[in-house]
């Protein structure tokens, strides 16, 4: 049995337990099947945009009960990289300002402020502005060794429509001006499935990470030493699959396969 040593799911959101706005079929089951097992799960996502109250009322929207609990952001992991690193670091954000607040609630100045800046972050701004970018353009060129961090390396977003340009492709468009690269904190990074794994007590052994990307979830899972979980729902086709070296412990066409796993295993053991 695959997952008999698994007592942690990490799962990915969007294209691994739904499609923008639509939930997969086997969703709800999966993660009753999760619980009802004795098991736990958490959402890992690199969007930084949003607070964790967006997620539970997304989630709520297409019918998954959640608690702000079930969730660890990028943010969550990038406050926990500034704590230790940059404590009391005032930053230079360019990211919404639902970010904004959540490290403002942790502890950090957000003052926007090019004369009073100790670390520049970066998230998923969907609030951008040419003078952001403007603004750490000046501070990497008169301070080319200032602390500068990204939430995530994610090029792209997915939409109903397609996709638009993530924290990643701002990175790109930075280094082009700037010659800098940050030190980026959410998937690939084990940092957030860390997190998750302390926070429940678990070993890397007893967890796997479920995701539909190859760069962030799989080489996530790789770098925190998991179980990590393809699934083919969202972005990644076979063909890519194929190409990539990163290559994932176990291959699904869906959750559905782990449904299917966990109600053989209750059948088996009268569960
Ligand atoms: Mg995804």
């Amino acid at each position: 049995m695959e997952f008999k040593d698994i007592r942690l799911f990490l799962f990915d959101m969007d294209g691994t337990l739904y499609l923008g706005e639509q939930l997969f079929d086997f969703t709800k089951d999966m993660l009753a099947a999760i619980r009802a097992s004795g098991r736990e799960y958490r959402f890992l996502t690199n969007n930084s945009s949003r607070d964790v109250g967006a997620y539970v009322e997304k989630m709520a929207r297409l019918g998954v009960a959640s608690v702000p609990e079930d969730f660890i952001t990028s943010a969550h992991a990038t406050i926990h990289y500034l704590r230790q690193h940059h404590p009391g670091a005032r930053l230079y954000l360019c990211g919404t300002q639902a970010l904004k607040h959540q490290f403002e609630d942790a502890g950090f100045s957000v003052p926007q402020d090019v004369e009073n800046t100790d670390v520049i972050a970066l998230g998923l701004d969907t609030e951008l502005t040419f003078r952001k970018l403007e603004d750490i353009c000046k501070l990497l060129a008169a301070h080319p060794d200032m602390p500068y961090i990204a939430t995530h390396p994610d090029l792209v977003c997915p939409t109903e429509f397609g996709s638009v340009p993530d924290c990643g492709s701002v990175i790109e468009m930075l280094e082009h001006a700037t010659g800098k690269r940050p030190v980026v904190i959410g998937k690939p990074q084990p940092l957030i499935a860390e997190l998750a794994m302390q926070s429940l007590g678990v070993t890397a052994a007893q967890t796997a990470v479920v995701g539909d990307r190859l760069y962030t979830d799989i080489a996530c899972g790789i770098n925190a030493g998991t179980t990590s979980v393809l699934v083919l729902t969202g972005e990644t086709t076979p063909e890519m699959l194929e190409k990539s070296d990163t290559k994932p412990d176990l291959v699904l066409q869906s959750g559905a396969e782990i449904l299917e796993a966990l109600r053989k295993e209750a059948e088996q053991y009268g569960g």
